[in-house]
């Protein structure tokens, strides 16, 4: 994400200070894992900064309208964002750290009285991406034989393959499994589960 610059002013000089910020940015996209979301209106911002004496407290929201990728059928996904933020910058590095404090709960006001609240909005954001995305909750996926969107339309194979896990199902019986067995090939699979094929 682009850096999001902030310079400290005289609005916050003082503890108990506070300074609304609100703005937007044309972020086009931003990743999570292998999975990439677009933002096609970018993001937009709806701060208060507050010096909270020993830094500067960021909160405030985060809104955003995703794209994403459907983890069912691979078509676009779209979702709404609407995260908190919590950023915090400490005007000088603590000199000791409790034993329980969490090194990464903070960052620094730079030298030149600034901060940089992009981290602070990115992290809002992918907090607030599911982790399962969908493209509606009932999606139905891609056929695993023949790679067709069952959203639009049934191509026939789902209910060929439940037939044929139900023929399997009665094969897997010890009795067939003992008429199933080549000894001849030792290492063999028995027949009768062929791997799905596309196509
Ligand atoms: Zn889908
Ligand atoms: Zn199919």
């Amino acid at each position: 994400m682009e850096p999001l610059i902030v310079s400290l002013d005289e609005r916050l000089a003082n503890p108990g200070d506070t300074w609304t910020l609100a703005g937007h940015l044309d972020e086009p996209s931003y990743e999570l894992g292998d999975h990439e979301f677009r933002l096609p209106s970018g993001i937009d911002y709806d701060l208060v900064l507050t010096n909270a004496g020993e830094g500067i407290l960021a909160t405030g929201l985060v809104r955003a309208h995703v794209v994403g990728t459907c983890d069912r059928c691979l078509e676009d996904a779209a979702f709404d964002v609407d995260a908190e933020v919590d950023g915090y910058y400490l005007f000088e590095e603590p000199e000791q750290m409790g034993e329980d404090e969490d090194e990464a709960d903070f960052e620094l006001v730079a030298p030149d009285n600034t901060i940089d609240l992009s981290g602070a909005l990115a992290c809002a954001l992918v907090m607030e991406t599911p982790f399962v995305v969908l493209c509606r909750e009932d999606c139905a996926g891609l056929c695993p034989v023949c790679g067709a969107n069952l959203n639009e339309g049934d191509c026939g194979h789902a209910s060929k393959l439940a037939a044929e896990r139900e023929r399997e199902r009665l094969a897997a019986s010890p009795f067939s499994a003992l008429a199933g067995l080549d000894l001849g090939e030792a290492g063999e699979q028995p027949s009768g589960s062929p791997e799905p094929k596309r196509g």
